[in-house]
Order: structure tokens, then sequence, then C-alpha cells
């Protein structure tokens, strides 16, 4: 089975729509994102482009906050403390990764975790580990979309994750754990890393590294989760997961692209959402 991205996302995007169209009509808030963009990175300006763009077809409001690559530590905090006060705003993006000389670690702990739709605060993070209500960081959250809407059974499930980055394959990890897989993180240091991912029913793969799980590391009938986004030199996009050799192997697995890369955005729009109507309940 292929899991296509696509409608997945579709559905995912429809829920936000209705829950924003809901919102507006029972207490006239209009969820608005603060999007927050340093100095003139091109990739990082179409990623937000096409955040701006996806929230407008679902009835968001997203409101630029542009600043130099040349802002200090001190006033991008205060920006973003500010931001977090301003109770016209319901999420703050920051678009990450930051320029060089500024920490992202201290930058996200500025933001009221309340309207951190990354999830990516510490308290958020923190939340995530304890097992508590939080907003759950959206590529992971994404995964776990599609392996739900597709019908993969998590419960008593060998859960492989290869990456243990903040962004991803930490938070993954958690969410597979809170879902009751028996969960192995793999990452540089991994001794023998085909030995880990054969014994998964579940391989969720994390590591920016073009088609480094092939067929003959996967198990037969495993899902297949290729979080994995990698320019290749052809200028081609390629995952993490050798498609060809993999999917003659593999129960079902995700495409790159037009699998996990479609839920990012679509799961950053949910937490907008959540966020919007945790503060209009207040
Ligand atoms: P990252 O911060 O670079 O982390 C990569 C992780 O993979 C690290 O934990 C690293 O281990 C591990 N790793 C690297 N090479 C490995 C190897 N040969 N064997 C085992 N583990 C290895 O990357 P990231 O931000 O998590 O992103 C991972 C991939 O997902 C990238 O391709 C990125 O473009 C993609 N991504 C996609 C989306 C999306 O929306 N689809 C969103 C975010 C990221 P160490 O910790 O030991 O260094």
């Amino acid at each position: 089975m292929i899991l296509h991205g696509k409608p997945v996302q579709e559905r995912v995007l429809a829920e936000v729509k209705a829950g924003v169209d809901r919102l507006k009509q029972a207490s006239g808030v209009t969820p608005t994102l603060g999007v927050v963009l340093i100095g003139e990175d091109p990739a990082s300006q179409i990623y937000v482009r096409n955040k701006k763009r996806a929230a407008d077809s679902v009835g968001i409001v997203s409101r630029d906050c542009l600043y130099p690559q040349g802002i200090a530590q001190r006033e991008l905090n205060a920006l973003l403390r500010a931001l977090s006060a301003d109770p016209a705003i319901h999420g703050i993006l920051l678009q990450l990764p930051l320029p060089k000389g500024l920490d992202e670690t201290v930058a996200l702990a500025a933001i009221d975790p309340e309207k951190d739709v990354d999830g990516l605060h510490p308290t958020n993070l923190g939340r995530l580990l304890a097992g508590e209500a939080g907003t759950v960081p959206c590529t992971p959250a994404g995964c776990l979309e599609i392996l739900d809407h597709y019908g993969a059974k998590l419960e008593g499930a060998e859960a492989v994750v290869v990456g243990r980055s903040r962004l991803v394959g930490k938070p993954l990890a958690q969410l597979l754990l809170a879902r009751h897989a028996t969960v192995t993180t793999c990452h540089t240091r991994t001794r023998d890393l085909g030995e880990h991912t054969r014994r998964a029913d579940v391989l969720c793969v994390a590591a920016g590294r073009p088609r480094m799980i092939t067929g003959d590391m996967v198990k037969e009938g495993a899902w297949v989760i290729d979080v994995g986004v990698n320019r290749l030199d052809t200028g081609k996009l390629a995952g993490d997961v050798d498609f060809d050799s993999v999917v003659t192997r593999a129960g079902a697995i995700t495409p790159v692209p037009g699998g996990v890369g479609l839920l990012t955005v679509a799961m950053l729009l949910k937490n907008t959402l959540a966020a919007a109507q945790r503060q209009a309940a207040r």
C-alpha cells in the first residue's frame, strides 16, 4: 500500500476549515498566525509563502513579521515576547533555521507555550514527555496522522525511529511510545542499524541521508514512514528510504514527495486552530 499524503492532507485541511468557520461564528474570533522570518534565505521565504497560502485557504489570517538578518538575540526575544502578549495573535511560527549567531533554543523559549504552534517550546516538549496535553511538533504529528488514517496498528508494535532530532526523531519516538509501541531510536552512533530496522513493524526514518534505508534493511510487511527530504545533484527530491528496493518488501510506504511532507503545514494549521480555540475559551 502506498501511503499517499494527499487524501490525509485534504481531510485535515477540511476539518481545520470547518473548525475555523465554527470558531468565527461562535465567538467572532479569526485564528491569526504571526509568521516570524529573519533574514532573506530563499528556501525559508518559499516555506513561509507556502504556509501563508495554506493558512489563507482555511480562513486563518497570517501576519508577516519580517526582521533583518542582523537582528540581535535580545531584540528577537523581545519581539517574540511582544507577539506572545498580543491578544490578536493566536499562534507564532518562528521560521527555522535562524541565521548564524541566533540561538534557536533561546528564541523558542521566548514564545508563549500556548502560542507555540510548532510545539518546540520546552514546555510543550516536556508535556509530550510527561504524557500531558500540549502542542505536538508538526512533522511527527503528521506521521501519526498518516499511520492512523491508513489504519496502522501501533499498540504492541516494534517501532524503530531513525534520527533523534528535537524537530522530528525524539518527539516522534515519544508519540509512538504514547500509543503503546515498543520504541527503539537509532542515530549515528547506533552500531548495527540494519539489525534494528529489520525488527521494525513500523519504521520511521528522519535522518536526512538520501536512500540510506534499502530493501534488505526492512522486514517483510513493515509500515515505512519516510520523513526525509533530500535534494539530489540532479535536482530531484529523494527520501531517506530507497523507495524502489523497499516498496517490494514493505506492507505500506510513504512516497517522497507526496507523503509526510504534505502533512507538516496541515498540522501547523491544526495546531493554530487549537491555540485560537483555547484562547477564545478563556
Ligand atoms: P537532523 O536534525 O539533521 O537530524 C538527523 C538525525 O538523523 C540525527 O539524529 C542523526 O544522528 C541521525 N542520522 C543521520 N545520519 C544517520 C545515519 N547514517 N544513521 C543513523 N542515524 C543517522 O534532521 P531533521 O531535522 O530531523 O530532519 C531529518 C530529515 O527529515 C531531513 O531530510 C529533513 O529535510 C526532513 N524533514 C522533513 C520535514 C517534512 O515536512 N517532510 C520536516 C522536517 C524535516 P545524530 O543525532 O547521532 O547526529
